[in-house]
């Protein structure tokens, strides 16, 4: 080794002791005639100090040294000087006499500063993303990946499970996103499609005998990346035979919150995680995915409305379209630009408009708008079924139920944000059950599942499958955390029959079941035992647990928001003759079209 010990591992029961360290150039001082250096290695930083005055040290060698410059120094750990220790490092009661200070690589002045975060641009920070990596802050964040995935390992290890790896190079698998596609130099015109998950092999191993599978498996889904995600990503794919669903919930409840008390820095809010069934869900938070760390709960105000002068809410009401509303502690005092701003945000989730009443702080009364339309006992009524108090503001919507749950579950998260309500404190979880196996409408006279289409229904619905298929209930699953789906998962179909009859209830006709599942309905028949599993969102959970913003903060190498690699410029073009073994003959005209736009032509 070119060092004897980590630079961040220095402490006063090394005083005397000759050592030689090895790292980056933090930050440099210089004193004329002595140059103080923080050297930063994986460990930590230490602070080392050149003397011209002492140990015939090479002052001249030290004097080149800049930022990021990879030095290897030798010399004795000694106590800092009285009033000069630095309490916040865990080295700063020594320091490191050099004798002998080599410059093992120089560096250029570098683009970003990795010392300290000076707010870059996050598109310079990928292009250097393995100068960014060498910031405190992401070394901090991949080590938290590490041992959470570590810990995962571990914990199912210690319960039998084992880790086998799927292929990259797949067929298609149904998950809802497009699929990437690889084509065969082998089998000119065909593809293999990149999986968007381990599910259908996750089941085939089931059915293959080990009953207790994971993986931490890539998965890869062309999805426009709006919002948070990445092309390809990592989950915990689980599966199990002869389990209920309890047994994973049961499960993964322990290994979330073991993981979460080992390696989060955000702690747990609490280790009960409440089961929410979706029908609750909606109707409290309009979400199937709630943010459980703040109250503000949805609550319906039709039956007010039915005998309400207020003509629109009245007739919803007698035509069952819901009204609820939500109550905003405090904020009775909103102007009219801070009512039509939020009548904005209301409409962009599907809202016509957005009716209110507030409670004034000043005069105590009622007012706003549709005030008018209700006789003081039903404001009264409103007011007490809203726990509404003096101040606080009350935002009505009446619509399909889907749109009201929309309006307002948005709306909820939009005015906890603006009270303070969901700052990243703690790690609120909860399960969301009881999914209805088809989502609401219809794609092309068809039924489109919720989660997939192995999920099972649960078995005292199978016979709505045949009456009312969108009143059947699944064996579907989430866990939730701070308002993320972090977990998803289910009780599969292990019977062809039923299997074939979903898939034709979601519109695959015969031919085209067999052509893409045929491998899946045809294992069915050899004695698959009933199972179940789930997959756990790693990048989200462990971007949640290091209390980071976005998923990107957790992960070596993320594209940007476009699905490009900056660093490496990927994806790009590549030669013809790449194509042409590929049989791939349409590119050369896109080339020439992205080429001619970037000359302006
Ligand atoms: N394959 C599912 C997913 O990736 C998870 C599961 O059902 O196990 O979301």
């Amino acid at each position: 080794m070119l060092k004897t010990h980590g630079c961040g591992i220095l402490r006063e029961e090394h005083i005397g002791q000759t050592v030689t360290l090895a790292g980056w150039v933090n930050r440099r001082r210089d004193m004329g005639g002595v140059i103080f250096i923080d050297l930063r290695d994986s460990t930590g930083i230490a602070q080392v100090v050149i003397d011209s005055g002492k140990n015939d040290v090479d002052f001249p060698t030290a004097e080149k040294v800049r930022n990021e410059y990879v030095l290897q120094v030798r010399g004795t750990v000694d106590p800092r000087m009285e009033g000069m220790q630095n309490p916040n490092l865990p080295t700063g009661a020594v320091e490191l006499t050099v004798t002998e200070i080599n410059i093992l690589n120089p560096s250029k002045p570098v683009p970003i500063q990795v010392d300290k975060d000076a707010g870059e641009d996050e598109s310079l920070r990928l292009k250097y993303r393995y100068l960014d990596l060498r910031r405190e802050r992401m070394q901090r964040n991949l080590r938290i990946r590490h041992a959470a995935i570590k810990y995962i390992r571990d914990f199912l290890d210690q319960r039998n499970f084992i880790e086998i790896e799927t292929p990259i190079l797949f067929k298609s698998t149904p998950e809802g996103a497009r699929d990437y596609l690889v084509p065969s130099r082998v089998h000119p015109g065909k593809f293999y499609a990149l999986p968007q998950s381990p599910q259908q092999l996750k089941q085939l191993l089931m059915v293959a005998g080990y009953e207790n599978y994971f993986q931490v498996a890539r998965c890869f889904r062309d999805e426009d990346q709006r919002a948070d995600r990445q092309p390809e990503f990592t989950q915990m794919d689980l599966e199990m035979s002869f389990v209920e669903r309890d047994d994973i919930l049961d499960l993964i409840e322990a290994m979330t919150i073991g993981m979460v008390e080992h390696t989060s820095v955000i702690p747990l809010a609490s280790k009960e995680f409440p089961r929410i069934s979706y029908r609750d869900a909606m109707e409290r938070y309009g979400s199937d995915r709630p943010d459980i760390r703040f109250d503000m709960e949805l609550v319906d105000l039709s039956d007010i409305m039915k005998d309400s002068a207020f003509k629109v809410f009245a007739s919803n009401a007698k035509a069952g379209k819901p009204t609820k509303a939500i109550c905003a502690k405090g904020c009775g005092h909103y102007s009219r630009k801070d009512m039509a701003d939020l009548e904005d945000f209301a409409k962009k989730q599907g809202a016509k408009g957005l009716a209110y009443l507030a409670i004034d702080p000043k005069t105590e009364q009622v007012k706003g708008p549709i005030a008018k339309f209700f006789t003081t006992e039903q404001l009264d009524a409103i007011m007490t079924k809203m726990g509404a108090e003096v101040g606080d503001l009350i935002m009505l919507s009446s619509d399909d139920k889907m749109v009201v749950y929309s309006v307002l579950g948005e709306l909820r998260l939009e005015m906890g944000r603006r009270l303070g309500l969901t700052t990243n404190t703690s790690l609120n979880f909860c399960w969301v059950i009881d999914f209805p196996l088809f989502e609401e409408g219809m794609e092309d006279g068809h039924y489109a599942p919720s989660h997939h289409m192995f999920t099972a229904p649960q078995r005292d619905h199978i016979p709505l499958l045949d009456s009312d298929p969108h009143a059947v209930l699944s064996e579907q699953y989430d866990l939730v955390c701070n308002g993320f789906e972090v977990s998803g998962g289910s009780i599969r179909i292990h019977e062809r029959p039923l299997q074939r009859k979903i898939m034709e209830l979601i519109g695959f006709s015969i031919e085209e079941a067999q052509d893409q599942f045929g491998h899946m309905l045809e294992a069915f028949e050899y004695g698959a035992p009933p199972h179940g599993g789930i997959a756990q969102g790693l990048d989200r959970l462990i971007a949640l647990m290091a209390g980071e913003p976005n998923i990107r903060e957790v992960m070596a190498f993320p594209k940007n928001q476009n699905a490009t690699d900056l660093m490496a410029d990927a994806p790009s073009f590549v030669v013809q003759k790449q194509l042409d073994d590929l049989n791939i003959a349409h590119a050369g005209a896109a080339i020439e079209a992205v080429e001619a736009a970037e000359n302006g032509e």
